[in-house]
């Protein structure tokens, strides 16, 4: 199955939680969450959910893999490398979902959204040690050297999602040099800086485990 693009603010509606899928228009009185605050749908102004175990843990587990925007079985996969890692399973999930490129490129600040951040990998605009790689779910190591093409800086959006990173700020993993266009990766992911929106990754382990 390909993967989703259309309509990503239904998900927000949906999970019940601001999930910044759409960049700057999530900061803004734009925001459909904010403007219906209510599960998308002809029910949804009164829907009245409640949900059991199961739906609860699956709640969860849909809520990250559209964060990432990510396909059910692409989120298996990472489930099963996490669980085959060393440490706790549902945060070797998260790390390994934070090391993907497209997600690094959002971090800082090249796009103001994953969604955006993996077509600019897609379209060859980054440079991981000086190599173009337009693999949106290449795993950053520690080292690594990510970088938008030197014809690429002149693009408006990748400027203008470079002024409002500072909005979220970079994570203390990465750093960056926002006048030479460049991040390093300083180090594997920090859970404790995970917090918008909050995951609760123990759920997702207990979805996939039964
Ligand atoms: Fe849409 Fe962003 Fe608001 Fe979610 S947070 S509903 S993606 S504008």
């Amino acid at each position: 199955m390909g993967r989703y693009t259309g309509p990503v603010c239904r998900f927000c509606r949906r999970e019940g939680i601001k999930l910044f899928l759409k960049g700057e228009r999530c900061y803004t009185d734009k925001c459909a969450f904010e403007r219906r605050p209510y599960p998308p749908g002809q029910h949804g102004p009164h829907a009245r959910i409640k949900f059991s175990d199961y739906g609860i843990r699956l709640r969860e587990k849909q809520k990250v893999r559209r964060i990432y925007g990510i396909s059910e079985q692409q989120f298996r996969k990472y489930f099963e490398m996490a669980d085959r890692q060393k440490g706790i399973t549902g945060v070797n999930l998260l790390t390994l979902l934070e090391r993907r490129l497209d997600n690094v490129v959002y971090r800082l600040g090249f796009a103001s959204s994953r969604r955006e951040a993996r077509q600019l990998v897609n379209h060859g605009h980054i440079l991981v040690n000086g190599r173009m790689v337009d693999i949106p779910s290449y795993l950053v190591r520690v080292g690594d050297v990510v970088e938008v093409k030197d014809k690429s800086r002149e693009m408006d959006r990748v400027k203008a999602a470079l002024e409002a990173v500072a909005r979220r700020g970079v994570p203390s993993w990465l750093e960056l040099d926002k006048d030479r266009f460049r991040g390093v990766v300083k180090a594997m992911p920090n859970r404790e800086e995970l917090t918008t929106p909050p995951i609760q990754e123990q759920l997702i382990v207990e979805l996939y485990s039964k």
